[in-house]
């Protein structure tokens, strides 16, 4: 049997919640699919309007699919960019440089246990989490020191 690529499970994710496949929805699916970084809604509408796709459909797309649960927002300072969730990237967080918008992933969550804990004392069934460390890299430090 072959795992299923993150194309067939956000076909299979439309078709359980009752939505269709559209050519927009796909044409954003795979433009994220495509950015190993968020990218902000403006950028994404830059780059769909030359395939056909109206900049108010970008729009309207991602709040679909934020609903959805398929992509969700990532804060780097006051910006905002959208990527994948889990399962159709792998689960990470971010490494953000204030200075020179530099942003790294970190493959290791180790936030399972704490999340555990706070089920416990607050009742409630934790779904999933979004965390961004941000801070000057080393380059910027020393750049705001002198
Ligand atoms: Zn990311
Ligand atoms: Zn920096
Ligand atoms: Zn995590």
């Amino acid at each position: 049997m072959t795992a299923e690529t993150p194309e067939q499970l956000f076909r299979k994710t439309l078709h359980a919640r009752g939505y269709r496949v559209t050519p927009d929805r796909l044409r954003v699916f795979r433009h994220l699919l495509a950015r190993p970084q968020p990218v902000a809604v403006a950028e994404l509408a830059d780059a769909l309007q030359a395939e056909g796709t109206h900049p108010v459909t970008v729009y309207r797309v991602i709040d679909c699919l934020s609903a959805l649960g398929v992509v969700h927002p990532v804060l780097l300072g006051s910006a905002v960019g959208f990527e994948l969730s889990a399962p159709f990237r792998a689960h990470h967080h971010h490494l953000w440089c204030r200075g020179c918008g530099r942003l790294f992933d970190l493959a290791e969550c180790e936030l399972d246990p704490v999340i555990r804990r706070i089920e416990e004392v607050h009742h409630l069934k934790v779904e999933g989490h979004e965390l961004t460390l941000e801070g000057l890299c080393d380059r910027c430090a020393a750049r705001s020191e002198a």
